[in-house]
């Protein structure tokens, strides 16, 4: 799996550094099929169809921009200046699957634009730090809950963090809130992905496109999502996908 995330984390760099002002999402997605390609990886991510979907996701990148935040469709779409894109990936090397997001502003940022994205990367940072064998999932669910309420975001727990390994979606699932101390102990062995995605609006509600995928803040307020890998193990916590 460390295999798989050294993957993911290249694309997401890849993808990072390739998106500028009028670069498009599509192309984006080019990006990160070319990363697996040259590293013999394939995408769990592509044709993946839950019962919910209507179609099967027909790319290797999720890419949601401003107030899209979770399964954003990589279109045609051209970065404006000020955008805040989320990618976020998977790569399967092996049969074993790593899974991982992150949030950016392309060009000049709006600083309330900075804070959002800062909040989900601070909700992981505590999350990961609560990553212990003997701790609970409850505890990963309450460090991110905490710092996303604190700091005045909306969050809704339909859509959060899960199991990884030979499958995308494995249990347990880690929900973006909930009480410390409750809900699964953490073992060494068990990997998870952790993925705080915050609403800047401050409502927890969210709506789904006509497309079946794309999720978005109901306020239409700016959204931010970031995720890794992480692996629980006797000498703590590794970032599989950093
Ligand atoms: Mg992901
Ligand atoms: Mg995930």
């Amino acid at each position: 799996m460390a295999a798989s995330g050294a993957v993911v984390a290249e694309i997401l760099a890849s993808c990072r550094a390739a998106a500028t002002v009028g670069t498009s999402l599509k192309e984006l997605d080019d990006v990160a099929m070319d990363v697996l390609a040259r590293n013999g990886a394939t995408s769990p991510f592509l044709n993946y169809q839950p019962r919910s979907a209507p179609i099967p996701f027909p790319a290797a990148i999720c890419t949601s921009v401003n107030d899209a935040v979770l399964h954003g469709i990589p279109t045609s779409y051209r970065i404006v200046g000020g955008d805040l894109v989320s990618v976020d990936c998977g790569a399967t090397i092996d049969g074993w699957v790593a899974d991982a997001a992150v949030s950016f502003v392309v060009g000049e940022a709006d600083p309330a634009d900075l804070a959002l994205v800062d909040a989900t990367q601070d909700a992981l940072a505590a999350a990961i730090d609560a990553a212990v064998a003997g701790n609970r999932i409850g505890d990963l669910s309450a460090a991110i809950g905490a710092v996303c309420r604190s700091r005045g975001y909306g969050l809704n727990t339909d859509y959060g963090g899960h199991g990884v390994g030979n499958s995308m979606h494995e249990a347990p699932s880690v929900p973006n809130e909930g009480r410390p101390g409750r809900g699964l102990k953490l073992q060494p062995g068990l990997v998870l992905a952790i993925e705080p995605w915050f609403m800047a609006g401050g409502s927890d509600d969210y709506r789904i496109d006509a497309d079946g995928w794309t999720i978005r803040s109901a306020d239409g307020s700016r959204t931010s999502h970031s995720e890794h890998s992480v692996a629980i193990t006797d000498s703590g916590p590794r970032v599989l996908t950093r």
